[in-house]
């Protein structure tokens, strides 16, 4: 039965749970308190990466965040604060950091990925204005304690059924005929993926308007009314809606919004930065990560899109950090030597928010605590890649379906 279905948050993960809940005859209202043209969803770095199975809570993660945090141009750091909410996610970021973890992690991982990458092919082979292509991912390294780290990473992403390879010197400049790379090895991830998040955005918009979603720009939804432990309406700055289910995937801002409803999530926003420079003679062609800086590297049609560094901190925090993008520079230049990569101006770089929970597993599930609210959020570094498949699970646990893959890592106590 077909239901009135308000979407709070219009990210990539809203937009594709409108998508996915439209297509099965619901009537749907997407709320988002700004104009809906920036923010997390647009800037990134627009990889598909079903080659990222291992979650952010792994053995060795602290370790190396702990060393991170004393190097001003890191692509790590924690910004310090007496907030509790930020000690109880360290606490458990620090308790999820192990092997058991990352075990009963990875097949969840690799199935969401890899429907999500299923659905973007379904989405491209419809109308590809969004520049998707396969050309994998590279994993650059340049020493050999990093090289050791990813070779063993792809290891298992080999035994899983992933197709990689591993490259040396020449396999990379076989591949990369057209440009000098500074590196000593890759992994070359071939499922992998990327898209223009701006242009499949600009897609998904159309598409929703054809099916008559209603997409409700600066709107703030400001509280809820509930009876019992159903929804009722939400209060926004324009007004109340009404509606038969609720879904809040407003990326790092979900957590607030859901204190409104006394549910508590732990997620912080993880800062990272953005800018393009346009395409030169010697520009790489394959989607690349630059292990030893956490750079991530895409190439679209004109420009080549440069993205990393992840700031735990709050959403108030909108300052450019740039000791830490003069690191991201300093990471391009040692790579790709003849592109001659300047720092950017600060007109010229983009920031966004990662919703970050302390497993590094997204949470897509119905509310404990309401029957009518469905939450899906902390998709952290993979937001855009798992947002398909995000979108299609939400529509499913709508309409009391059996979920396509099963849920059970995505949920929390809420
Ligand atoms: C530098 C960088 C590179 C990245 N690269 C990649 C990549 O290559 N691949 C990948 O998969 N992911 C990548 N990501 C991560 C990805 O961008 C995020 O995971 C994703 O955008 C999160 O989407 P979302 O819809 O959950 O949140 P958002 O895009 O943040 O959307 C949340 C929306 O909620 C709205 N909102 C907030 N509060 C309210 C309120 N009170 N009322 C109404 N609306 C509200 C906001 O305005 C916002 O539009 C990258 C991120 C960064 C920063």
């Amino acid at each position: 039965m077909s239901k009135k279905v308000v979407v709070i948050g219009g990210g990539i993960i809203g937009l594709c749970s409108a998508y996915f809940l439209a297509k099965e005859g619901n009537e749907v209202v997407i709320v988002d308190k700004s104009d809906m043209l920036d923010g997390a969803s647009y800037g990134n770095a627009g990889m598909i990466v079903p080659s990222h199975i291992i979650p952010l809570a792994q053995p060795g993660v602290i370790h190396k965040g702990i060393k991170w945090m004393f190097n001003p141009k890191s692509p790590f750091y924690i910004k310090p604060s007496a907030n509790s909410e930020l000690v109880k996610w360290l606490y458990n970021f620090y308790k999820n950091s192990n092997q058991t973890h990352v075990n009963n992690s990875i097949n969840h991982l690799k199935n969401i990925s890899f429907l999500s990458k299923e659905l973007y092919q379904g989405f491209a082979n419809e109308n590809n204005s969004f520049q998707y292509d396969e050309k994998g991912l590279l994993m650059l390294f340049q020493n050999e304690r990093i090289a050791e780290e990813e070779i063993k990473v792809a290891e298992i992403s080999k035994k899983l059924g992933i197709h990689v390879d591993f490259l040396d010197k020449n396999g990379i400049k076989n591949l990369e005929k057209s440009t000098t790379i500074n590196a000593i090895g890759a992994v070359h991830y071939k499922s992998d993926a990327h898209l223009s998040p701006n242009l499949f955005i600009s897609f998904l918009k159309k598409e929703l308007l054809k099916m008559n979603v209603q997409l409700l720009t600066n709107t703030e939804i400001l509280n809820f009314k509930f009876a019992n432990n159903t929804i009722k309406e939400i209060i926004t700055n324009n007004g109340i809606i009404k509606a038969d289910s609720f879904i809040v995937s407003a990326g790092s801002w979900s957590a607030k919004i859901l204190k409104k409803l006394d549910i508590k999530l732990l997620l912080l926003p993880g800062k990272g930065y953005s800018f393009n420079v346009p395409k030169q003679a010697e520009s790489p062609s394959i989607p690349s990560i630059l292990c030893e800086g956490k750079v991530a590297v895409t190439p679209f049609n004109t420009n080549i899109r440069f993205g990393g560094t992840l700031e735990i901190t709050n959403t108030d925090d909108t300052k450019i950090n740039f000791k830490r993008l003069n690191g991201i520079v300093e990471h391009i230049n040692s790579f790709y030597p003849n592109l001659k990569i300047e720092n950017p101006k600060q007109e010229n770089v983009w920031l966004g928010f990662r919703p970050c929970t302390p497993t590094g597993l997204p949470i897509i599930e119905r509310s404990n605590k309401f029957n009518n609210l469905v939450i899906a959020t902390g998709h952290a570094m993979m937001g855009l890649s798992l947002a398909p498949a995000t979108g299609k699970l939400v529509s499913e646990i709508v309409s009391n379906k059996k979920t396509t893959i099963d849920i059970l890592a995505f949920k929390t106590s809420n």
